[in-house]
């Protein structure tokens, strides 16, 4: 009888173990263990204004690098982060990152902003309102030097998210529509919504086929007398086209990519000497 039972035994201890290793190697706990050791990095990229090509702020993408030495997208990682429940201390770990790298920056630069992507549940409280509110004091930023971006999909219910982007404006930060065009937001909400810019998803700066319609969202941007900027600008071609159609401000590769904070913040000087030059070589009144 003792015989079989020790074989059980061994076989759940056996069966435990596995499960244990599995753990450690499920995307969730690696996720966790990322964050605990700060793996996770910052990169910023340069949103400008299209008609002086003048750099006025960064937006706050974040990377997740591998053993292999490549880098997950968080297009991969944020689903898995948002499924799992782990998107609340992700947003957290991301804003205080920014908050180190770029505060000094940011101080520096008071006319500049940095926006940081949020996801729907972390605009199901206000944890994260007075996180950014604390740090925004500690460090000496203005409110108005933080953006946030949430797309569409994360109004999940605007009778929820409305009040806490209220908040959110009342506290001085400036809220941005992300991915505008893609999502399901109907018209009446968007006017509903207090919101500050609408960011045109880079499918529709592409897509030249799709022009029609890229002109009648920068027509209702305009109409809700919300500030535009336009993502995934590869070419000068896009940028005129942008341009002539009212669009201020725009970011993508044919400005530059995502950077560290270093390389950023000397992109950042480079472009703003190379404009001041520019508008002393200009003959005065032109
Ligand atoms: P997004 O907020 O719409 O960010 C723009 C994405 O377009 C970024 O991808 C950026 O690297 C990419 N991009 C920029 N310029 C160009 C261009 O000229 N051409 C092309 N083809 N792509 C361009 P990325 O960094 O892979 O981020 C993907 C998405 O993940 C972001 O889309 C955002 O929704 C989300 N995300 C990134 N960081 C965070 C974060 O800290 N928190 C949350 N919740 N979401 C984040
Ligand atoms: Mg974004
Ligand atoms: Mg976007
Ligand atoms: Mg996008």
């Amino acid at each position: 009888l003792w015989m079989p039972f020790g074989i059980v035994i061994s076989l759940l201890a056996a069966a435990f173990i596995l499960r244990l290793l599995g753990r450690l190697q499920s995307p969730r706990y690696r996720l966790i263990d990322a964050l605990h050791n700060r793996d996770l990095t910052i990169n910023y990229q340069p949103v400008v204004e299209l008609k002086s090509g003048r750099v006025i702020g960064a937006e706050a993408l974040v990377r997740w690098p591998q053993p292999d030495g490549t880098w997950l997208s968080p297009d991969v990682f944020i689903p898995m982060a948002e499924q799992t429940g782990t998107i609340n201390q992700l947003s957290a770990y991301v804003i205080e990152r920014v908050f180190e790298e770029m505060s000094d920056w940011l101080r520096q630069h008071p006319d500049k902003h940095i926006a940081i992507n949020l996801a729907a549940q972390d605009l199901s409280s206000t944890v994260l309102l007075e996180r950014l509110t604390r740090l925004c004091a500690g460090a000496s930023v203005a409110t108005r030097q933080i953006v946030i971006e949430m797309t569409e999909r994360s109004v999940v219910d605007p009778d929820i998210t409305g009040p806490i982007l209220t908040r959110y404006r009342q506290a001085g930060f400036r809220v941005s529509i992300d991915d505008f065009g893609t999502g399901y937001s109907s018209l009446s909400y968007l006017q509903e919504l207090e919101v500050d810019i609408l960011k045109i998803d880079k499918s529709f700066v592409m897509a030249l086929e799709r022009k029609q319609v890229t002109s009648h969202i920068i027509e209702i941007a305009r109409t809700l007398k919300l500030e535009m900027v336009a993502e995934g600008v590869e070419s000068p071609q896009q940028e005129a086209w942008l341009c002539r159609h009212g669009v201020q401000y725009g970011q993508g590769w044919h400005y530059s990519k995502a950077l560290s904070a270093q390389a950023f913040m000397r992109w950042a000087e480079e472009n703003l000497a190379s404009r001041e030059d520019e508008t002393l070589l200009a003959p005065p009144h032109a």
